[in-house]
């Protein structure tokens, strides 16, 4: 039981995400969580508006997912990959390669987002080295990305909001063109990629690969860009002969409308980093999928091998509740619900773009923003929406949904509410 003592151990001794040791922002004891419902130590339950950070696409608890595990966590929770396999493993890359595009058919399966963005990052360039280009060490990407907090995923993170002036000293200078300026659903002006078109020119030979997140942007601005920028993209690689990586941790299985975000645009990568939903919010697991090009490149030359192995790659309970997952999403119409909560963000957030201080409300797939003018008072606001029953964690300038796909219309007009009335709180100062 989380009483206060536990509670003062939390403030003083364990470091939550993005926050001081010394003055931390108040944090809310959860006991249990079940569908679309997070449970309080003190009864109190929480409609959930995050789905943990994308993860949680099917609710919490799914007696699937949870079957899935404890059958596995009795047959072999864990057994090193080095030298060994098993059906989790073989099972769930099977699966993954059968459901993403054609040419990536070589599955890494690693520990969470960043590190499978790390893995991306080392193969493109390690390729460039056994494709003969050692020259090429640079990575170009776009302003308002989120890669993850490692070293090398940080270097390709929005420089401002990924703090790179604290670490400059010691971040590989990498190439950052501008935000794709054409909204999602707005126009197309073939201006936008000229920035991107002369950094790859000025820097020809010295690029190994350009990163992205396909079509969303998520924790750098949650920014939604038009599909054309990323057939851009791609256009523009294939002619200098640079590897195209789409970071899909947030938005695969879903998320934005699409199995991939990157389907808008009918743009295939070379190298593709999966994660987060990918568990169905269970547990920590995440995957780079390659082209046989790639792939085989890699396994060229000397050292003749990938040099990566972390210790729990392809850890048989993430691989076996990640089946499980994959399962679920295969059973269920989530295109019927994704299509729904879309349709109902829209219509329940459209208010907000009348409510002072909202810069822009845009909805795409299961994930609604409102974009304020100012930046808001995150534990204010974190307040104010416990004491309305949901579970929402604005940042920035951000107050944003994307709940599980399961969530009842009443419970997401529930949401919808609270977060439109904390724009009226922030708005009105
Ligand atoms: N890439 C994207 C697009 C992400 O949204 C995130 C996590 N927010 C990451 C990478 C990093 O994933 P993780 O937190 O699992 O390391």
């Amino acid at each position: 039981m989380l009483d206060q003592d536990a509670l003062a151990f939390d403030r003083r001794h364990l470091w939550h995400p993005y926050t001081s040791m010394t003055e931390p922002l108040p944090v809310y004891p959860a006991v249990s969580a079940q569908g679309a419902r997070i449970r309080l130590a003190d009864g109190r339950e929480l409609i959930d508006g995050m789905s943990s950070w994308w993860c949680a696409v099917h609710g919490y608890g799914h007696p699937a997912l949870v079957a899935a595990l404890k059958e596995q966590a009795e047959r072999m929770s864990h057994v090193m990959f080095g030298g060994l396999t098993h059906e989790p493993a073989v099972e769930l890359g099977r699966r993954l390669v059968a459901m993403t595009p054609e040419p990536l058919r070589h599955v890494f399966f690693c520990d969470s987002g960043s590190v499978s963005v790390e893995v991306a990052l080392k193969m493109a360039l390690q390729y460039h080295q056994m494709a003969g280009a050692p020259k090429r060490h640079r990575i170009l990407t776009i302003r308002g990305g989120y890669h993850g907090d490692t070293w090398h995923a940080m270097s390709v993170c929005d420089p401002v909001t990924g703090m790179h002036s604290l670490f400059a000293a010691s971040l590989p200078g990498q190439l950052f063109a501008p935000r794709p300026a054409c909204r999602f659903d707005g126009d197309w002006d073939a201006n936008d990629l000229d920035a991107a078109k002369a950094l790859l020119a000025a820097h020809r030979g010295e690029v190994a690969a350009v990163i992205a997140e396909p079509i969303v942007q998520g924790a750098g601005g949650m920014w939604f860009y038009h599909p054309e920028y990323l057939r851009g993209l791609r256009t523009l690689c294939d002619e200098c002969g640079a590897l195209l990586i789409l970071d899909e941790i947030a938005t695969g299985f879903g998320r934005a409308g699409r199995l991939f975000a990157a389907e808008y645009a009918g743009v295939i990568p070379d190298i593709m980093c999966l994660g987060k939903a990918l568990t169905g919010g269970t547990m920590t697991l995440a995957a780079t999928l390659a082209t046989t090009r790639v792939a085989e490149t890699l396994s060229t030359g000397d050292p003749g091998v990938f040099m990566h192995g972390p210790t729990f790659m392809a850890n048989p309970l993430a691989c076996r509740v990640a089946c499980a997952s994959l399962d679920e999403l295969e059973r269920r119409d989530w295109r019927g619900e994704v299509s729904r909560i879309e349709e109902q963000l829209r219509r329940e957030l459209e208010p907000a773009r009348s409510v002072p201080g909202v810069a822009d409300a845009r909805v795409l797939g299961a994930i609604g923003v409102l974009e304020m003018r100012q930046p808001v008072d995150m534990a204010r606001l974190q307040r104010f929406f416990v004491e309305r029953g949901v579970w929402v964690r604005p940042f920035g300038r951000l107050i944003y949904l994307m709940p599980p796909y399961i969530i009842e219309p009443g419970d997401l007009s529930r949401l919808t509410e609270a977060v439109i009335g904390a724009a009226e709180v922030m708005g009105g100062g």
